[in-house]
């Protein structure tokens, strides 16, 4: 019985209406008895005896992004070119879209799940007019995926329509949220952005701007954020800065994105950074800056810089891809590695293996290719086909590997698992010996701040305790991950950054008091 369990490779799959969830487990209970309290996540894969249809995730084992804003101000064509910097952000949230315009004074809206190019065609962009235009891609980080928690998120209040469109989470939302529940506020979504439209609502004064602010100074955690009312349009970064957001000039008209690729798909110039607790406000043609909270100790996500904004973006008016490269150097110098040959985990870290190799003297090759026309499928899992989810994503060329000793560079572990399986595949394709690298340090704690990460329990840098331990459970030969002090070193120093996920010293009073998943508000 025990034999016949251990013999029969099962995995789990829990399937609800609004997203397919997976499970990894030993499954002899349906539901499964591994999947997690909060129902986001499963354990890490093993053996049992029962067999379901399974939804292979194709990209496994990475944070995701967080989501991605953009804003036209005073374009004839805000809405189609709000639609292109969305396209050129996608990568920042895959879940839903949606845009929401201003015209005479009314708001139009179009929002759905899927990617951008699944939600709009050219009918809807017609539906959309006006000169003003917010828009917004989602990965779900507080809230289900469901079609409701969609952004921009619109009401109507006594100032008139509202739209919010946010980047990172609101760590104090379910406490508000209580608040205001308790006082009559009735909830449509259950995402922590909304607690800000009731927020305004609910303040005791009818000036737009002072209620906004009255609202804002109670968020905690991360908040990049553009507010689309009939007079005006807001675009604000939290005190901490955590999440990017950046504007431009098109012509007369100004255009903000959460990264630059999203300005150069328009043909906008690139202007600057917000600072933290920054504010733009867009009215008549005009655009103010103002600084209107208390200054707070900045904590841009280093994370960025390393894996979630797109390498052809800018940072610090420096393209991310030049620091991907540094790290990369970096990483060279504190972990050197005889080897033959230096191959990328395809594509985040190519820059980043360009870099070892630069400063190694070991060629760089394209070991592992991606394949870029994936997304999800279902199959019967079964023993022959064990890796299918990693090989169907990647696949290794023999001819780079073969009877080589391989550096391959990666940007994060965060389970495990995927690198697991890369490393079998390298040595199916008959590496010799293969050093791993990793251009971070160890993710040893969640975060909180707009990034979808696992469970404490689910990362193996913390349940490892150390290098050594990873290693084994890898099975590459030597693994080696960059030292906060070689990151800091690289990143810009006219910046301050959040490495909480590395070091758990989390932005004083910013981190939720109690439990938080995804689901808290749910
Ligand atoms: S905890 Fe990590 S991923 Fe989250 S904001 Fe801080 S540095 Fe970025």
């Amino acid at each position: 019985m025990l034999a016949a369990k251990f013999l029969a490779q099962a995995i789990c799959a829990v399937v609800d209406k609004e997203m397919t969830r997976r499970c990894f487990s030993p499954c002899d209970t349906d539901p499964c008895e591994n999947q997690s309290q909060d129902g986001s996540s499963f354990a890490a894969p093993c053996l049992g005896a029962k067999r379901h249809p399974v939804a292979v995730e194709l990209t496994p084992d990475k944070p995701h992004e967080a989501c991605g804003i953009v804003a036209v101000c005073g374009h004839p064509e805000a809405a189609k070119l709000t639609y292109l910097g969305l396209y050129a952000l996608q990568h920042r949230g895959q879940e839903s879209a949606g845009i929401a315009t201003i015209h005479e004074g009314r708001m139009h809206v179009h929002k759905g799940s899927g990617l951008v190019a699944d939600v709009f065609d050219e009918a809807a962009l017609r539906r959309l007019p006006g000169s003003v235009a917010i828009g917004h891609v989602r990965y779900s980080t507080t809230g289900s995926s469901l079609e409701t928690n969609a952004q921009p998120l619109v009401a109507n209040y006594r100032g008139g329509a509202l739209a919010v469109a946010h980047n990172g989470n609101i760590t104090n939302a379910a406490n508000i949220r209580e608040e205001l529940e308790q006082r009559g506020a009735i909830f449509q979504s259950s995402t922590d952005t909304e607690v800000l439209i009731h927020l305004v609502a609910q303040a005791a004064t009818a000036d737009f701007d002072e209620a906004l602010f009255m609202a804002l100074v109670r968020l905690r955690g991360a908040y990049s954020m553009l507010v689309l009312h009939p007079e005006r349009l807001v675009a604000v970064k939290d005190p901490r800065g955590f999440r990017p957001l950046c504007f431009g000039k098109l012509g007369n008209a100004y255009v903000m994105a959460s990264e630059s690729c999203a300005l150069d798909i328009m043909n906008a110039e690139y202007l600057r950074e917000l600072a933290p607790g920054e504010m733009l406000t867009y009215r008549d043609g005009e655009l103010l800056a103002t600084r209107p909270f208390p200054p707070a100790e900045p904590a841009f996500c280093v994370f960025e810089y390393i894996y979630f904004s797109r390498p052809d973006s800018l940072a610090q008016s420096r393209s991310i891809y030049e620091y991907r490269e540094r790290l990369g150097q970096q990483l060279a110098e504190e972990h050197p590695a005889e080897a033959d040959v230096v191959i990328a985990v395809p594509d985040s870290s190519i820059p980043a293996a360009i870099g070892y190799a630069r400063r190694s003297g070991i060629p760089y090759a394209m070991g592992l290719i991606r394949s870029h026309y994936v997304g999800r499928t279902f199959i019967e899992p079964d023993q022959a086909i064990r890796d299918f989810g990693a090989r169907i994503k990647y696949n290794a060329v023999r001819s780079v590997l073969e009877d080589k000793r391989v550096v391959v560079v990666d940007d994060s572990i965060v389970r495990g698992t995927t690198s697991r399986k890369i490393v079998n595949m390298l040595r199916a394709a008959g590496a010799r010996e293969i050093h791993m690298r990793i251009s971070a340090p160890p993710w040893r704690n969640p975060c909180y701040f707009g990034i979808d990460t696992p469970r404490r329990e689910r990362l193996i840098a913390a349940t490892a305790g150390d290098v050594e331990t990873i290693r084994q459970f890898i099975g590459c030969d030597t693994l080696g991950f960059l030292s906060l002090e070689g990151l800091l070193k690289v990143v810009p120093r006219t910046q301050q950054y959040c490495t909480a996920c590395f070091t758990g010293d989390y932005p004083p009073g910013q981190a939720p008091t109690g439990e938080f998943t995804k689901q808290i508000l749910e």
